[in-house]
């Protein structure tokens, strides 16, 4: 069953067409990898898919429009505040009762490796660290829907294996859509690539398929 189908999404700045008719669905808990370079239009569609930009024409549609969670490209974290004052804060903000929020918070925190950094600053965090609170952030409320925007494009090749991991523990009951302007940072979970340049949707397929069809030389020139 599709938790997201999205139908001719086209976002214009002026004249400038960011994203253009763009046609994918995402099935119930797979991974898909939105590949493309900078200026590809990743950060608009899923801007426009966390509900936090209009598009111009065409719609998205998703079977649950309350559970998603969105991690940005760069997350604001208020340096002054705890790991869990932040991420309480989030709770509240997505919805989650006052007595609940705490503890929510505390169980998520754990999940994502920082247990013992709740009343730590988030602005004496490393960029790992961050990011993993950014992740907090957008799952603490436990959405089917999890969209994250270059999660792991600043982080070195720990950070980006931890974060691979989480994910990769969350995808079973979550329906995952992350960006990324790398094709090799797409793991083993993902279960499809969609290729953006310059706002088109270029190639789709499997990560298999992408793969083998970037490595062929005449395709790899549409790439560059
Ligand atoms: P990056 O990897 O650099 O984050 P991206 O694939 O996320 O790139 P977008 O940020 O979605 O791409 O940008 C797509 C296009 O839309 C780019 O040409 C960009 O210049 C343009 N664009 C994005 N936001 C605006 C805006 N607020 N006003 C005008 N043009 C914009």
């Amino acid at each position: 069953m599709n938790i997201l189908e999205v139908d001719k999404l086209t976002k214009r700045y002026g004249s400038e067409i960011a994203v253009s008719n763009l046609s994918f669905s995402l099935e119930e808990g797979t991974s898909t990898a939105l590949i493309g370079p900078n200026g590809a239009g990743k950060t608009t569609t899923l801007s426009i898919l966390a509900g936090l930009l209009k598009q111009t024409s065409g719609t998205a549609d998703w079977k649950n429009h309350s559970g998603i969670g969105f991690l940005p490209q760069h997350p604001q974290l208020f340096p002054w505040l705890t790991a869990l004052e932040f991420l309480e804060m989030a709770a509240r903000l997505s919805g989650i009762a006052a007595r609940e929020a705490r503890s929510r918070s505390i169980e998520t925190l754990q999940f994502v490796g920082l247990g013992s950094a709740l009343n730590k600053k988030t602005g004496t965090f490393s960029g790992g660290m961050k990011q993993r609170l950014g992740l907090a952030q957008a799952i603490v409320h436990r959405p089917k829907l999890l969209l994250l925007d270059e999660p792991v494009s600043a982080l070195d090749p720990t950070g980006r294996r931890e974060i691979m991991n989480l994910l990769k523990s969350l995808q079973h009951d979550t329906t995952i859509l992350y960006s990324t302007h790398i094709l090799n940072d797409a793991e083993e979970m993902t279960d499809q690539v969609l290729f953006l340049r310059r706002g088109q949707l270029v190639e789709q397929g499997s990560l298999e398929e992408v793969k083998a069809r970037y490595a062929e030389p005449n395709i790899r020139i549409r790439f560059q």
